[in-house]
């Protein structure tokens, strides 16, 4: 089962459709360490719900998802057993496909709560039937949902890579390197300045690997592999506290395979392997 984005302009049916319910960030959940989708049955008594709540978000196989945002200030009834989650809660209790839903669901969310008043002259925005973007009349301005671009890099030296623990990441465990896109800058740029940034270390013949929506709350991490070019590992000590060469068969903690960071050591290792090999 894949989830794919499709047309915006689907008329909701609640006989079939299915609902992802969100409050001030966090996701309707009827168990702690999982998540379902609601059908309609189940969201029609939360509380007094108005169409301007309901997002298309796009298909699960065959059957539309929407997200329904509640408003911080509206008092919800709760289902039994309902808890509200965040999605790093969720981080590993749910499949990929349920985890790009989800976080989809909560950018969208994030757009339609912070975008309902014009950021220019404070007038209330619309929505749009045909696209996802709230429209002042007053200013002539779209308000779309905010996505920002991150590179995220392997670093190869011979058959090691480098791998850095940041001031975030717990004792033990190791990822790439990772930073946002500045305005006017290509992301081969934005890798470069990064490592460089972070490790003091030279890079080169950056190749493009995969991407991954990373919702907290709108990156968009761009994944590359490449090549060391110069340079002695030197780190800041607060946003990187500490970076080395690993060899593939002694690597430290890493993020998990669903990650694009873990995705990128994965590849590391399969390419080490099919380099032995010939
Ligand atoms: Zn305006």
């Amino acid at each position: 089962m894949v989830f794919e984005i499709t047309d915006i302009c689907h008329v909701r049916n609640d006989a079939t459709d299915t609902y992802v319910v969100i409050q001030g960030g966090k996701l309707l959940c009827l168990s702690p360490a999982d998540w379902e989708p609601f059908a309609y049955r189940d969201v029609a008594d939360l509380a007094e719900l108005k169409d301007d709540y309901f997002q298309h978000l796009g298909q699960l196989g065959e059957v539309h998802c929407y997200s329904l945002s509640l408003p911080a200030e509206l008092e919800v009834k709760l289902p039994e057993g309902g808890v509200w989650l965040g999605l790093r809660d969720l981080l590993g209790c749910v499949s990929e496909v349920c985890f790009q839903l989800l976080g989809r669901a909560l950018q969208v969310d994030n757009w339609w709560r912070t975008h309902q008043f014009c950021g220019t002259c404070g007038a209330k925005t619309e929505a749009l039937k045909e696209e996802r973007a709230r429209y002042c009349n007053a200013c002539d301005l779209f308000y779309y949902p905010r996505i920002s671009p991150c590179v995220i890099g392997l670093i190869r030296r011979g058959s090691q890579c480098l791998l850095a623990r940041g001031s975030s990441l717990p004792e033990g465990m190791f990822s790439t390197l990772a930073g946002f896109v500045e305005a006017g800058e290509m992301l081969e740029q934005a890798l470069c300045r990064e490592v460089k940034e972070e490790v003091s270390i030279e890079i080169t013949n950056l190749r493009y690997v995969g991407s991954q929506p990373w919702p907290f709350p709108g990156q968009l991490m761009l994944g590359f592999i490449a090549d060391y070019a110069g340079g002695e590992i030197c780190v800041d000590g607060e946003e990187i506290i500490e970076a080395a060469w690993f060899d593939v068969d002694n690597l430290p903690n890493i993020p998990p395979a669903s990650t694009i960071a873990g995705r990128l050591i994965q590849r590391h290792i399969d390419d080490i392997a099919a380099e032995l090999e010939t």
